[in-house]
């Protein structure tokens, strides 16, 4: 561990609580203590982060709050190693991933709401619009307050600096919960923001657990005017009802099950090789992976066979974040051989080495079940996909579309006038033709149905974390 795991309220940081295990995925092994914010710590970085609102932070300028979201990303890319480090030992994750997506994304994060801010001028967040009968009508945008951040634990540092980076670009301040499972680069970029020169109070870090614990009680503070959560649809759930009784805003980025449809005009090459990242990127622990895929019946055979090669193939990939969801997602497996067929993987790995006392599961291809099946329906969160056949068009939106959640799809096709079709009738909130998690910063990012409420990303993420204020001056 490089960094000891610590809360950081106020500007200080802090192990008080009682601690709880840390445990490495890889290898089953406690590698650390995680200290357990009590109801009177989350209380003291919510009054921290309301005090710091009136403080300096208040009085900059969106240009002083670019440049020290740039001084930020400057320190992740100095302490590059570091944060790497951190993210593989909390996640299992192989090195290759944190290196190329996770920390990367996160400079990125903050370079991208610096850069959004910077490029709108000091004046753009005033628009003047004299409706002509006498009066100048202008926009202010303010912060919208204190902000909890709560994040999940498969990409730990990339989405929280997804939500904390375009909160501090408007000026609010923030009390940041990780995932008790994921605490480590949430420590480190509290030390990146005291050394970028953020002032005391204005990032927040606690640490603990979600229900009963540090989570709920951020969540169902009255100090905390909005919440900006990533995680399961049902935690969603147990957020909303705790933001409902002070009709706090939310933005949520939830679950998802989500279907790739493969035309039989598709290049199967690219079709094949985009299904195995899309399925198995961080063994299937991205909420983006594809679940279930549609395969047009007169290539289905062959794509099946294909795929489930390059499947076994696969080596080098990482562990499930912990025992018990391994178990969940093992379970799952259970169920599918006993009602379907298992094309390639299904089990766990030997290694030979420590990994065997790690939580791995392998990359699995499934088929033969049905719509209704728990395994088609459910979001595993794991490395699953099942594949079955579809005869039209209108069935495969049917199969796509079916099912409560709605966050990302993928259409692998030749033919343009049919991907411009598909994709805009699949209710989702992000359709990827013949790609996969092709991201611009920019673009509207989140999920329709259970799986969100509220879009992020670029100017939506600006939107989201200020209010809009009309003021009108009689001429
Ligand atoms: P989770 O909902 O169990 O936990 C997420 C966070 O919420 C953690 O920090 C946890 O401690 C906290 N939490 C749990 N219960 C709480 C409560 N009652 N009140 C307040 N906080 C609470 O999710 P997870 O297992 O960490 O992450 C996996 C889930 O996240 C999957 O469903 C995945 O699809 C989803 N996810 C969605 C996106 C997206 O962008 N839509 C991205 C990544 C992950």
């Amino acid at each position: 561990m490089s960094t000891p795991v610590r809360h950081y309220v106020g500007g200080g940081f802090d192990a008080c609580g009682d601690p709880f295990p840390l445990v490495d995925p890889a290898c089953g092994r406690t590698v650390a203590e995680v200290p357990a914010a009590s109801a009177t710590l989350v209380d003291r970085a919510v009054n921290a982060a309301r005090e710091a609102l009136r403080g300096p932070w208040g009085a900059w300028s969106p240009a002083d709050r670019s440049r020290v979201l740039h001084l930020v990303a400057d320190g992740i890319e100095r302490r590059f190693e570091e944060f790497v480090a951190a993210e593989c030992a909390d996640t299992g994750k192989p090195r290759e991933l944190a290196a190329t997506v996770d920390v990367p994304r996160a400079i990125a994060n903050f370079r991208a709401y610096a850069d959004l801010l910077a490029g709108r001028g000091e004046h753009s967040w005033h628009t003047g619009t004299p409706d002509g009968r006498g009066a100048l009508n202008y926009t202010v945008r303010k912060p919208l307050g204190v902000v909890a951040v709560i994040s999940p634990w498969n990409l730990p540092l990339l989405l929280l600096t997804w939500k904390v980076a375009p909160a501090l670009a408007t000026g609010n301040t923030v009390v940041a919960k990780p995932s008790e499972l994921t605490p480590s680069t949430a420590c480190l970029l509290a030390e990146v923001t005291a050394e970028a020169g953020l002032p005391d109070g204005v990032f927040n870090l606690v640490h603990g657990e979600g229900a009963n614990a540090a989570g709920q009680w951020l969540t169902e503070h009255p100090g905390v005017d909005a919440i900006a959560f990533t995680g399961e649809s049902g935690t969603g759930t147990s957020i909303m009802r705790a933001a409902a009784d002070r009709l706090a805003p939310v933005s949520f980025e939830l679950g998802g099950k989500n279907a790739g449809l493969v035309f039989a005009d598709a290049d199967l090459d690219e079709a094949v090789a985009g299904t195995v990242r899309s399925a198995f990127t961080h063994s299937g622990q991205v909420c983006l992976c594809t679940e279930r895929l549609y395969v047009e019946r007169p290539v289905f055979d062959e794509f099946a066979a294909r795929l489930a090669a390059e499947t076994r193939k696969l080596d080098g990939y990482g562990p499930m974040i912990s025992a018990a969801h391994r178990d969940k997602v093992l379970g799952y497996l259970t169920r599918a051989a006993v009602d379907g067929e298992v094309l390639a993987g299904g089990g766990v790995p030997r290694f030979g080495d420590d990994r065997d006392q790690g939580f791995f599961v392998e990359p699995t291809v499934l088929a033969g079940l049905s719509e209704d099946h728990p395994v088609v329906r459910e979001e595993i969160f794991g490395p699953v996909v099942h594949l079955a056949p579809f005869d039209t068009e209108e069935e495969a939106l049917a199969l796509a579309n079916a099912g409560p959640y709605g966050l990302a799809a993928t259409v692998w096709t030749r033919d343009l006038a049919r991907a411009h079709r598909v994709a805009p009738a699949l209710e989702v909130g992000i359709a990827w033709v013949n790609t996969w998690n092709l991201r611009d910063l920019r673009t509207p990012f989140g999920g329709v149905k259970a799986s969100g409420i509220g879009r992020e990303g670029g100017d939506h993420s600006l939107d989201f974390f200020s209010e809009p204020m009309n003021v009108c001056v009689k001429l």
